[in-house]
């Protein structure tokens, strides 16, 4: 987007390029474009040095525009979502390669997806079950299309996906003797070690999921089914799937904002990651301040998702956060420095179910806004 003749500030956007970042309205998702663009590019260099892929995950910021960069300048291969929504709204924007790195079961939902296609775009999605790559199959010979199948496998996260290799071999034998279905691969993504803080603790997680896949990929191969993809890591644990030499695609997302929790993680030498910086903050104003000893801001849990905890105040170890309500956060502010309408930057506990509570960010450097990107998924969870 560069043209925001026909939005209204503070009614449709929050910004406009050229403002101030004190004159933002609030509160407002604003992203540091100088650590963006660190991050975006520490991630192109990473993929380079490891010689792998990488598919970006668009569910942590559901944004096409952040998702063209990612392309364009991060050398992302592809994208990846969760939702058959979101990879509609990202085909629509023009993201010809997308991947929903999940199971997609209801039946209109799986006629959406083997629309998609005709859009000129590239569709992949997952399956754990044979039912599921039946009716894969069904809607794309209906729709004239093909869709790619990654088969699923649960390397440790005990979420989605078949349990063992034999299973995915039969799973893979079904896509290959599909109609209109293309066997792309394995899916084998270990949530449960992305934010897992402590390095053993991730790396012993990592050493297994590894294992596992390998195991897999083995048996395909001794049965001459070939792997395009074998895909997972996330910003946590990414540095494993990338070194293993199984693995040759990352869908990691939340390295290109950082949240609270992410900071939390730490490398193997007790130090926390330094890889990616915070870029997302959420832009809160003080409203009151009556209270000795604490300042009240407009970012409540509208604005911002605690579920891995509360916000950080950002460069400022003097304030605390300590409760958020529907529309409130009430910080500590023992030396009562703050006051009505100072503007604070918080960085949210978890960036992904954060992006999902506005309409904007706002691309801020040097203090100033010099963009505004749409979060063109929002809400486009079906
Ligand atoms: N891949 C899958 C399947 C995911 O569910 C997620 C996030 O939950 C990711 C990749 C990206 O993880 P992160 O945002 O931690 O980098
Ligand atoms: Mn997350």
């Amino acid at each position: 987007t560069s043209d925001f003749s026909q939005y209204t500030l503070g009614y449709d956007i929050p910004a406009l390029p050229g403002m101030k970042v004190e004159e933002v309205q609030t509160p407002a998702l604003i992203v540091d474009l100088d650590a963006f663009d660190h991050n975006l590019l520490k991630m192109r260099d990473e993929i380079a040095k490891y010689g792998v892929r990488h598919r970006a995950h668009c569910k942590m910021h559901k944004s096409a525009e952040i998702a063209k960069l990612q392309m364009e300048q991060g050398h992302a291969c592809g994208v990846c979502c969760q939702k058959v929504s979101e990879a509609e709204t990202l085909a629509r924007a023009g993201i010809t390669d997308i991947m929903v790195s999940n199971e997609v079961c209801d039946p209109y939902k799986i006629d959406r997806l083997a629309q998609l296609p005709k859009l000129g775009v590239r569709i992949l999605v997952c399956t754990d079950n044979l039912p599921n790559i039946a009716a894969l199959s069904e809607a794309a010979v209906k729709q004239g299309t093909e869709l790619e199948v990654l088969v699923e496998l649960d390397c440790g996260g005990s979420r989605c996906g078949v349990a063992d290799s034999a299973a995915v071999l039969e799973l893979a034998t079904a896509i290959i003797a599909a109609p209109n279905l293309r066997f792309a691969g394995i899916q084998s993504y270990q949530g449960a070690a992305q934010h897992a803080y402590e390095y053993a603790d991730r790396k012993a997680l990592m050493d297994t999921a590894i294992t596992i896949t390998k195991d897999a990929v083995d048996l395909l191969e001794s049965k001459e089914i070939h792997c395009d993809i074998v895909g997972g890591g996330g910003t946590g644990s990414y540095p494993f799937e990338a070194a293993s030499g199984v693995f040759n695609e990352l869908q990691c997302g939340s390295y290109l904002f950082m949240d609270a929790d992410y900071r939390r993680v730490k490398d193997k030498d007790g130090q926390y990651l330094p890889a990616f910086e915070h870029a997302l903050f959420l832009l809160t104003s003080i409203m009151s301040t009556d209270i000795d000893g604490q300042a009240v801001c407009d970012a409540g849990l509208k604005a911002h998702s605690i579920d891995t905890g509360p916000p950080e105040v950002f460069e400022r170890p003097d304030l605390q956060s300590l409760d958020y309500s529907d529309e409130h956060g009430v910080l500590k502010d023992p030396q009562n420095t703050l006051k009505i309408n100072d503007k604070i930057k918080l960085v949210p506990g978890h960036c992904d179910p954060t992006c999902n509570l506005h309409d904007w960010y706002v691309g801020v450097r040097g203090g100033v806004v010099e963009t505004l990107w749409h979060v063109t998924a929002r809400g486009k969870f079906y």
